[in-house]
């Protein structure tokens, strides 16, 4: 019997009722498990349960919240190799990769248990005579993350902790395609002493998600996918009354200036473009290297390293880099190989001939490399999301800044330099949300925050850090006199301070 994977409603696994989708191994193609696709109704049932308890966790002190949170961490590190295994299963990743997203949740986690402190509100005493003021910061209520099927365990992790730590109900809807994960980590929440009903896991596609963006009982949606799908999400929420924060796709551009270690860019190109075979929304897809000498040295380090690129499955110790995640998704990036073939540009190694012995039915590609790439084509343009890099050659610095300020997408970029003036420029102008000098891939810490520019990201706030904690929370502000001032009548007029 097919082993299904179910919703986490009330603290306890339930299984769906109706429609079912197949989640499969993407190293041997074979279908692992069932998942169930909740119904609107499933949906209304399970804010109901998440309702009925919101007021009680909204008035837990932080500091309990906080104290759940650290035991939740410590279960994470006694049991990272569990989790990476359940993902590597369903996503593909090799399990290193797995560990490493797991570690970046984690710190999101570490920064939630900071609760107390990131709770504190402002005081100014004295904004009139004898009369206080105070801002403070209070729980949504409910709240719902939509998540992608890259990162189950980090992205689902950038947004729970901060969201719980605010005293927040959060329900997750992860993506279809590696929903195992979701359960493991709901399962350790309650085991951290996580009241029942506070987190919920929804299996499910776009039912389950239309049924969130119109439920009247969730406040906030928090989403990463796609951008057209972002954009969706975006839209649907606000029209609908809620906050909503929709992380989209990307396309990032690092430059190889001139005076760059060519060895430390290769280094970083090699495991920013082909980790997690390119399935990254930080992945680096475009090479910019800036005049004909850089190009021809970057090329002549690159191509020997994409042909030997270590392709196996997940589980190989020795693999540098997994399938991709469903047949469907393996179609489309050879798709894109094919189009590039067909728009001109120089295809140097192709990864579509890749065949892996023992494994033949797995989703596997080869490390692709295309050269002479132009910004008219649409391999260029359009997110491409495998291990497929292109390299686009410009004259000067100037170009290259220009190729990136003008394109749809602005999730990440880097710069690799020796020349601090090109580096600060390149800081400064350049409209994308996260910068990296000589780093790849510049991923913030968890007490920063994480968000794109232009179509990468809908809404006004970015994920986790400080403004993980003003998405999840409302502003109050409350003006206080206690009655031994003088008494100064009826006022008519607009209240100034005296
Ligand atoms: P996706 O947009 O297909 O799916 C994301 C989520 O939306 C899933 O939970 C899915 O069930 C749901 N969904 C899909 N189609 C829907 C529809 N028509 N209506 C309502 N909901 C729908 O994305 P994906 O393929 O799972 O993930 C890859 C994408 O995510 C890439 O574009 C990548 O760049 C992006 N991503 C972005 C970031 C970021 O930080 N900006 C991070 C990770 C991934």
């Amino acid at each position: 019997m097919t082993k299904e994977i179910s919703h986490f409603i009330g603290g306890k696994l339930v299984a769906g009722s109706r429609r079912k989708a197949p989640v499969y191994n993407p190293a041997t193609g074979e279908v692992a498990a069932e998942v169930a696709l909740a119904s609107t109704d499933e949906v209304r049932a399970a804010v109901a349960t998440a309702k009925a308890v919101a007021p009680k966790w909204g008035a837990t002190t932080p500091l309990r919240r906080a104290r759940i949170l650290n035991k939740f961490l410590h279960i994470l590190e006694e049991r990272i190799d569990d989790l990476a295994a359940v993902i590597t299963a369903e996503h593909g990743k090799v399990l290193s990769d797995a560990k490493g997203e797991i570690q970046r949740g984690m710190e999101v986690v570490e920064f939630a248990t900071s609760a107390p402190q990131l709770l504190k509100g402002e005081v100014t005493e004295n904004v009139g005579t004898r009369v206080d003021s105070h801002s403070l910061r209070q729980p949504l209520g409910i709240v719902a993350g939509i998540t992608p099927f890259n990162f189950p365990v980090m992205v689902p992790m950038w947004m729970f902790p901060v969201a719980l730590a605010c005293g927040n109900c959060f329900i997750l809807k992860p993506s279809e395609r590696d929903p195992s994960a979701s359960l493991l980590l709901a399962a350790w929440l309650k085991e951290a002493g996580l009241p029942d009903g506070v987190f919920t896991v929804l299996q499910g596609d776009k039912e389950a998600v239309d049924a969130i963006l119109t439920d009247p009982d969730i406040s906030a949606v928090s989403f990463v996918g796609s951008t057209p799908i972002a954009q969706y999400i975006y839209e649907t929420a606000s029209r609908n009354k809620k906050r909503c924060q929709a992380l989209g796709g990307a396309k990032n551009h690092m430059i190889i200036m001139p005076d760059a270690d060519m060895n430390q860019a290769v280094d970083a190109l090699m495991g920013a473009a082909y980790g997690a075979a390119g399935e990254r929304c930080m992945a680096i897809s475009v090479a910019v290297p800036v005049g004909e000498q850089t190009a021809e040295a970057l090329m002549a380090k690159l191509e020997p390293r994409v042909r030997s690129l270590k392709i196996g499955p997940g589980t190989d110790p020795d693999a540098e880099m997994g399938p991709l995640v469903t047949k469907q998704h393996l179609d489309k990036v050879r798709g894109y190989i094919d189009t590039g073939v067909a728009e001109g540009a120089t295809l140097v190694v192709d990864g579509r001939g890749f065949a892996m012995q023992g494994y033949e039915n797995g989703y596997f590609l080869g490390g692709t490399l295309f050269d002479n790439v132009t910004s008219d084509m649409k391999i260029y343009k359009e997110e491409i999301f495998g291990p497929v890099l292109a390299v686009a050659r410009v004259p000067d610095y100037d170009t290259a800044a220009r190729m990136i300020n003008e394109h749809q997408f602005g999730n990440g970029t880097a710069i690799f330099t020796r020349d601090g003036d090109a580096a600060r420029e390149f800081a400064h102008q350049i409209q994308v949300g996260m910068v990296g000098i000589n780093v790849p891939i510049p991923v913030p810490m968890a007490f920063h925050s994480f968000g794109g520019w232009k179509d990468s990201l809908f809404g006004d706030h970015h994920m986790h850090g400080p403004e993980g904690v003003r998405f999840y929370t409302k502003l109050k502000t409350i003006t206080t006199r206690w009655p031994t001032g003088v008494r100064s009548g009826a006022d008519f007029v607009m209240p100034t301070m005296r």
